[in-house]
This record gives structure tokens, sequence and C-alpha cells, in this order.
């Protein structure tokens, strides 16, 4: 099997995951009725509950989509370039994260 191959079926893979964490939280999120017979802590909770959700859908929704232009870019030749630099990015590093556009060393320039 190529590299290109392995992470293609990796991206396929957190393609699956990412479309059943985001069915998972819409079940969570569903907004807290001031309504409902629960105590005041209870509703706190579900409020952090919900943002929390929120954050997990944001979340997924970006990697999803970063996933989905990864395997439209994997048969070009752009694909396990770095768009900043335009070196290979790391091997190691695309198997942990096949839908990445950057290379570690121009991402640790970023976070800095
Ligand atoms: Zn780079």
């Amino acid at each position: 099997m190529s590299n290109k191959e392995m992470y293609k079926k990796i991206l396929l893979e957190k393609e699956q995951e990412l479309l059943a964490t985001q069915k998972l939280s819409a079940e969570s999120e569903k907004p807290v009725s001031l309504e409902d017979p629960i105590g005041r802590l209870t509703r706190i909770d579900a409020i952090q509950r919900q943002q929390q959700a929120l954050h997990t859908k944001a979340r997924t929704e970006k990697n999803l989509r970063q996933v989905r232009e990864a395997l439209e870019r994997i048969d070009s030749d752009h694909y396990g370039k770095c768009r900043k630099c335009e070196n290979e990015i790391e091997p190691e590093r695309l198997e942990y994260m096949p839908e990445t556009t950057i290379c570690t060393k121009c991402m640790r320039k970023m976070t800095r």
C-alpha cells in the first residue's frame, strides 16, 4: 500500500468517526428550557453541557471540512505539501493528521 492509499484510508475512517460524533452531539444540543422543573445547579450544569456540545460541534464541522478537502486533494500533486513553505509535510505528521496542510515547522511558527 502506498502512503497516499494509507492516508486515504485514515481520512475515510476519520470522516466516519466525525459523522458519528456529529450525530451524537446533535442529541445533546437541545436548548435548555427554563420551564423545565430542574434545580438551579442542574440548569447551570445543563447549560455548560450545551456549550460544550456546541464547541464540539464547531470543532467537528471544521475537522470534517478539512478531512473532505484532503480527500479531494489526495490524488493531486499538492497533497502532502505545506501551504506555507511548500516543502513536503513530514510523513509522521500526515499519518497522525492526514488532513493537515501545513508542516510541523510552519505550525510551530504560527502557534508561537
Ligand atoms: Zn511548512
